[in-house]
């Protein structure tokens, strides 16, 4: 079972990481055992176990799991020895160098590229066009125009997808290039691998050999000072030699704290651009593409109308979301044998929407308590005791603590500058008389409902 499991995981495993990282780093690796959920390979050296570790065990066990096998644990062990994967400190030095993978001179052991990330898949609508547009340029491979190219945005956005689009098309494009992506944080690894084996001389010789370097979550070497320092070589000699540089990040150069202002300055040298929050039409357009897919993938599922549409308009917070829910509405329908109706993604999607509901403020809680007891807005602030105002006061203290993130000083200074432990006396008492009153507990239920939609 073990070896056969392993050689159609292996087959598989060449389409998820690409040829090149599958002859590196797939290929040496020998199954020694699959049992009680952990799968065990033996490597060639250390460093080799714990970069497959963290670049492809993932890819390994969701494989692996696929052929029907218990997987939770990948380890990794050199001849008998396991591996540690992390902490970095915690890695020994290789035993020699000559057994080390063919990774420095020859091949370019990126990260893996996402077979999904391409342009082909990629939305392109107002808030990303001119993201789009540059990645497409510096996916032709011509002479360098803007160096580097610096996207940035929020989580989800499609950095990443851009990014691995680039790498793509210049893989079919040009072949003859030597393109790297790697996050910020590999980038890091690798650094400190090499200071630790003695080995920076190669190092810098790899990252210095590339055509194209790709950084992924640039934000990450903020106040690391050591691997700043080496990206910012690395980043001059390959700038120097009119080698292309993409980088990305979650915010603009000049934004990210403990980044040294040379690199800030030198990041701003070329194109920044960045993507902007989804619009309505982007998020629709992206769901119709996926639907697509789905439509292929669960045959006969009927999608009633005015599904995406009320999925574009109420997932807002980024593209991740909106797809896992897409995912999770198919798998849904499909497991329950029903059509995809409005009715049915409220009640499949529920948590999400809830999640991404418009946020709730004090002040609405304060109005909509105040208008439920016939109490003006004023007295919510104001220094009145009197029990018909004290009460429903203390009944939005309790729904401010309940509904929104904010913590007890920050309620206090919302109710006209009380101190957090009379808010904090608030809620007890609301939380202690709901168990009594029974009045109180509906218009707990009914005011929470009109709150939240
Ligand atoms: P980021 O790196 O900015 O956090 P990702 O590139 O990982 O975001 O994108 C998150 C998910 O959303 C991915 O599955 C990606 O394919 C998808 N996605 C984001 N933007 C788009 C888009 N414009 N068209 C299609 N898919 C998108
Ligand atoms: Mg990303």
């Amino acid at each position: 079972m073990t070896n056969e499991a392993w050689g159609q995981v292996r087959e598989e495993l060449i389409k998820r990481v690409g040829k090149n990282n599958y002859t590196t780093w797939i290929e040496p690796l020998k199954l020694s055992d699959l049992k009680n959920g952990v799968a065990r390979f033996e490597v060639p050296t250390i460093f080799f176990g714990d970069w497959v570790q963290r670049n492809y065990a993932d890819h390994i066990r969701t494989q692996l799991a696929s052929t029907g096998a218990t997987v939770d644990r990948i380890e990794f062990a050199v001849g008998t020895a396991p591996v540690v994967a992390r902490p970095v400190a915690a890695a020994a030095r290789p035993a020699a160098k000559a057994s080390r993978p063919r990774a420095a001179d020859e091949e370019l052991p990126g990260a893996p590229l996402d077979a999904r990330f391409t342009f082909d898949s990629f939305v392109v609508g107002k808030p990303n066009e001119l993201a789009h547009a540059a990645a497409r340029r510096v996916a032709e491979g011509g002479p360098v125009t803007f160096n580097p190219l610096f996207l940035y945005g929020g989580v989800g956005l499609g950095k990443t997808h851009l990014m691995h689009a680039i790498a793509h098309e210049l893989q079919a494009r040009r072949p003859e290039l030597r393109v790297l992506y790697l996050s910020a944080e590999q980038f890091m690894y690798r650094f400190v691998q090499a200071l630790r084996d003695r080995q920076v001389m190669d190092f810098k010789e790899l990252f210095r050999s590339v055509d194209v370097l790709m950084v992924d979550d640039v934000q990450f070497i903020a106040g690391k000072d050591s691997t700043q320092e080496e990206f910012f070589h690395t980043f001059n000699a390959l700038v120097d030699a009119n080698k292309q540089i993409v980088i990305s990040a979650d915010r603009a150069p000049g934004e990210i704290k403990d980044l040294e202002d040379r690199i800030k300055s030198r990041l701003q040298c070329g194109l920044v651009v960045d993507l902007h929050p989804t619009d309505y039409e982007l998020r629709l357009g992206i769901l119709q593409q996926k639907v697509d897919f789905y439509r292929s993938q669960y045959k006969g599922l009927v999608l009633a109308a005015g599904v995406l549409e009320f999925l574009a308009h109420r997932i807002t917070t980024n593209v991740r979301v909106l797809e896992g829910a897409l995912t999770r509405l198919f798998a849904f329908a499909s497991l329950v044998g029903r059509e995809i109706t409005l009715d049915l993604a409220q009640d499949c999607l529920a948590d999400i929407l809830r999640s991404s509901d418009r946020k709730l403020s004090i002040e609405e809680i304060q109005r909509k308590v105040a208008e439920h007891y016939n109490i003006r807005l004023s007295d919510m602030i104001g220094p009145k005791r009197l029990r018909n105002i004290a009460r429903p006061r203390q009944v939005a203290m309790y729904l401010s603590k309940q509904l929104t993130p904010r913590s007890l000083p920050e309620i206090g200074r919302r109710f006209g500058g009380r101190d957090h432990t009379t808010i904090m006396h608030g809620v007890r008492k609301i939380e202690e008389l709901m168990t009594i009153d029974s009045q109180l507990a509906d218009d707990l239920q009914l005011l929470r409902r009109l709150l939240q939609g």
